[in-house]
């Protein structure tokens, strides 16, 4: 469990991210699905990295790449990324030229959207590579997208904008609300209206040659909503967007949260531990001082709470509870009678084996999705990016 030895100690605690991981699950992504891989890099590549998770995908095969932002996706574009690059979401003003200049495709939900995008060509200038617009429509999640009422005008306007030179509509998209429960109705029923949308757009002469639908759980489990490419997020972490759905798919996650025992402490039966007392232990045991905290993405209802027992951690191959509270800077790792050094590793949650929780399990322990968990995780703990195919002791750290 160590580290290889070398003259600096490890970081008090971090976040190591394993991009051969990134890579295999784009590979078995790509394979599983058929079709163009869109590896959805959000929100800092959900707290993995997003440039190096992107060269990463890009590497293995992902043919696209989608954040939520424009700025997110300009960040790419300065981190070198040259490739096909989709944002959408963007807010009424915000100035969309820059990520146009960048050769960066956007999206539009109403015909406000798509006459803000008119001016904001304009404004790109004539030398802007030719504006690429996937048009979302809200097909049952009722959140982003055109809701069907509005589908005629907004598609209308798509297509004049297309006739009189602004755009190219290129994709055609919506984003599914239940995807995680394959047999929910709302699947059937949101792809019916994808459909019904698909048949519009062709009646008013949009050729959109990307028509895309599923996220992550919906490329695993329903084939028929794959259409011309997917957008997968949390899969590329090789988390599981379904978990208890089978699938097949052999997902590695890449993400490793690690620390090192800041101190032991031996308490007594009676003795409080950690703010409020919520835990008092019954019995002689050992503590050890982690020093990671809800400042570094670790939930507070990590600890014992409402939403079921503590999440474990793994030390020395074991997996240990957290007692009491969970602090900003630090939280409480019951021992029992272990024979551990202060300075040895906690690993807070990893790819399973050698007794590591997986972010799955810190999810289910803090009434959360794994999204959450990897996407949080951060704040003070620095991200190191290690490669398990050239590198396999850093693999095992
Ligand atoms: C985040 C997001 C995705 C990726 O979802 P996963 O469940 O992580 O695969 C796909 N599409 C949209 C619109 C999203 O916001």
């Amino acid at each position: 469990m160590s580290r290889p030895p070398t003259d600096r100690p490890a970081p008090r605690a971090e976040i190591v991210v394993d991009l051969a991981a990134v890579r295999h699950n784009v590979r078995v992504l790509r394979e599983t699905a058929g079709v163009p891989l869109i590896a959805v890099v959000k929100a800092d590549g959900y707290g993995h990295g997003m440039a190096p998770v992107a060269r990463a995908a890009r590497a293995a095969g992902a043919e696209w790449l989608a954040t939520a932002t424009p700025d997110e996706a300009l960040g790419l574009r300065a981190a070198g990324d040259t490739g096909p690059l989709l944002c959408w979401l963007s807010a009424p003003g915000e100035d969309l030229a820059p990520a146009l200049a960048a050769g960066i495709d956007v999206s539009a939900y109403s015909v406000d959207a798509l006459d803000e995008l008119a001016d904001a060509v304009r404004r790109a200038g004539p030398d802007a590579p030719p504006a690429l617009v996937h048009l979302k429509v809200d097909t049952g999640l009722s959140r982003g997208g055109a809701a069907e009422a509005d589908w005629q005008p907004f598609l209308a306007r798509a297509r004049a904008g297309e006739q009189d030179g602004a755009w190219r509509v290129v994709g055609l998209w919506s984003h599914l609300a239940c995807a995680d429960e394959p047999d929910h109705p709302a699947n059937d029923a949101q792809q019916d209206a994808f459909e019904r949308a698909l048949a519009l757009a062709a009646d008013i002469g949009l050729r959109p040659e990307l028509r895309h639908l599923a996220n992550s759980a919906a490329t695993l489990t329903r084939p028929g909503a794959r259409y011309d490419a997917v957008r997968c997020g949390l899969a590329v972490y090789g988390l599981d967007p379904a978990p208890g759905v089978p699938h097949g798919t052999d997902l590695r996650p890449a993400m490793t949260v690690r620390a090192r025992i800041a101190l032991l402490k031996r308490v007594g039966p009676g003795d409080g531990v950690s703010y409020g007392h919520t835990w008092v232990a019954p019995a002689p045991t050992t503590l050890a001082l982690v020093p990671a905290g809800y400042a570094e993405g670790v939930p507070r209802h990590a600890a014992t709470g409402p939403t079921g027992p503590a999440a474990e951690v793994a030390v020395g191959g074991r997996r240990r509870p957290i007692r009491g509270r969970v602090c900003m800077d630090q939280v409480m790792v019951d021992l029992g009678d272990d024979d551990v050094s202060a300075g040895d590793e906690v690993v807070l949650f990893g790819p399973p084996g050698e007794g590591r929780p997986t972010a799955q399990e810190w999810a289910e322990a803090c009434g959360t999705i794994s999204y959450e968990i990897v996407t949080r995780v951060g704040g003070r703990m620095p991200r190191r990016h290690t490669d398990s195919d050239t590198d396999p002791q850093e693999a095992r750290a």
